[in-house]
């Protein structure tokens, strides 16, 4: 095996108390190819701890300037080393090159973004009713923060989390997922060369075990997760217990819905994006697309001929097009969905089952499979499949897309392909979730809010609401009146 990695708490790098220890495994051929350590309850007691000390002593008490200047060094230092890190991210969970280099990129991008509010994070001076009464509200971090991390895109989706913890001046404990911890903990070779003191970023790897040891912590002020929605029901009803308040990204079954008058050759490339780009192992994955009957035929031609031509390969080459499932679970599942799908009656037309190619044998590929004339209550329409399944289902009016579109428990994002302006007002007003893209698909921005609806959690990430996740408000009333109150009524 590999490299033996240590994870990170206080400023030290550490095997874990128990000595237990778990392989990373590259999908693309199912070797070991380095060994993380699991955390045992004392270590992730010591990380909270080492959090609330750096939170108490040092954090809260440095500047924005300096937190500024920390975030953009680390920002330099992930650019600097964004080629190695995105091979080892794709080795990792067998996402294909072009879409990490990508992430680690626009990982730093967020770190700079939330640099520039560290030094203005300013409150309100309150007009009162009273006139002699001073009152002033400031943002202060809410303390110590758990970010825990799914497998599918772990530098990405931390960015989401840490840089604006670290700009409004939280501390952190990170507990990545056990399919994929390794960036994560090379990431924090950066929070240590940048300089950040000892305590304000911490990491303890492991399963489902650490993050529960978390979740149940006493000694935390936030847990911002991101996952599957049957995890964050644990995780809420554990913190929810300490009355700690959670954000929570999770899944989606998202409608990416094409009109008849829209750019075909557009439409056809977005949906094609919408499920196929990282194996459509993505939250917002356009899994459902609706299509307007006239445009039906047409469209289900192009995407089947499209789909067969993909390129499957080792993630790390930049000529792979789609990379493996991430884990063997996760094949297992995703091709156990396919089948139940076929028996429930939807009519596949591309794909159907793992990679025939001999030169992928050892790799979990699944071939890009596509189901038409799928109706919306099959349950490939209504749960969350996470692999590169796409069920296509007709539609005959607007509004009956907007109906189909929204009867789902799900709430993260939507596409809509349409080149009248009233149109893609109107169906983006009506379409029940955190995200609508129109005449794009799965863009994003540091700039911009992300976040779920319904069952697809809440809370945002990105933009600057993400800072609100980790903030609150401590208002200071002053009176200098000099008067002599009643004391047994409120004073307004
Ligand atoms: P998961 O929910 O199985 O695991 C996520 C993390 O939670 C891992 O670190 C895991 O170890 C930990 N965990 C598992 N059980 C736990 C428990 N009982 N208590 C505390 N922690 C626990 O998710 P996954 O399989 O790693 O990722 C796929 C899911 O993530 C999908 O549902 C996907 O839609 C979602 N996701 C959402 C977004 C978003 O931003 N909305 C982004 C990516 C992925």
């Amino acid at each position: 095996m590999g490299k033996d990695y240590q994870f990170y708490i206080n400023g030290q790098w550490r095997d874990g108390a128990g000595g237990e220890r778990f392989p990373a495994i590259n999908p693309y051929n199912q070797e070991a190819w380095a060994s993380i350590p699991h955390a045992a309850d004392c270590d992730v007691a010591e990380a909270i701890q080492a959090a609330r000390s750096a939170f108490e002593r040092t954090w809260r008490h440095t500047s924005g300037l300096e937190r500024a200047k920390l975030l953009h060094r680390l920002a330099d230092l992930l650019e600097a080393d964004a080629d190695r890190l995105c091979v080892l991210e794709s080795t990792d969970n067998g996402k294909v090159i072009r879409e990490t280099r990508t992430q680690m990129s626009f990982a730093a991008r967020q770190y700079r973004f939330f640099a520039g509010f560290a030094d203005k994070l300013w409150g309100n001076v309150i007009p009162l009713d009273q006139p002699h009464i001073l009152d002033y509200a400031n943002r202060v971090p809410v303390g110590v923060a758990v970010l825990i991390t799914p497998w599918n895109s772990p530098m990405h989706l931390l960015s989401n989390k840490l840089a604006p913890a670290l700009a409004a001046g939280c501390c952190v404990v990170i507990k990545p997922s056990e399919h994929a911890s390794a960036t994560t903990l090379e990431f924090c070779k950066f929070i240590e060369q940048a300089g950040f003191p000892p305590g304000v970023v911490n990491v303890v790897t492991g399963d489902a075990r650490v993050g529960k040891a978390l979740a149940n912590a006493r000694g935390i002020d936030k847990l911002s997760f991101t996952g599957s929605p049957d995890v964050a029901r644990s995780i809420a009803a554990d913190a929810g217990r300490n009355l700690v308040p959670v954000t929570l990204e999770l899944g989606g079954k998202s409608p990416n819905i094409i009109f008849d008058d829209a750019d075909i050759d557009q439409a056809v490339i977005g949906a094609l994006a919408g499920i196929f780009a990282a194996t459509g192992q993505t939250c917002i994955a356009g899994s459902r697309l609706l299509v307007h009957r006239p445009v039906y035929k047409t469209i289900v031609e192009r995407l089947v001929v499209r789909a067969g031509s993909i390129v499957m390969g080792n993630p790390v080459d930049p000529k792979t097009e789609m990379g493996t499932a991430a884990n063997e679970p996760q094949f297992r599942k995703i091709l156990g969905m396919i089948e139940a799908a076929r028996k429930d009656g939807a009519k596949l037309v591309a794909g159907g089952g793992p990679a025939t190619d001999s030169a992928l044998a050892k790799g979990f590929f699944i071939q890009p499979t596509i189901f038409i004339d799928v109706e919306n209550s099959m349950t490939i329409a209504q749960e969350e499949i996470f692999g590169p399944v796409l069920s296509i289902i007709p539609f005959e009016t607007e509004e009956q897309a907007i109906t189909i579109a929204n009867d789902t428990r799900y709430g993260l994002a939507s596409g809509v392909w349409t080149t009248s302006l009233n149109r893609a007002l109107r169906v983006s007003k009506e379409i029940q979730a955190g995200t609508v893209w129109v005449n794009t698909y799965r863009a994003i921005a540091a700039q911009v809010p992300f976040g779920g609806m319904k069952e697809s959690g809440f809370g945002r990430e990105r933009g600057a609401p993400a800072l609100d996740e980790f903030m609150t408000f401590k208002n200071v009333m002053i009176d200098y009146s000099g008067t002599i109150r009643d004391p047994f009524a409120i004073r307004t």
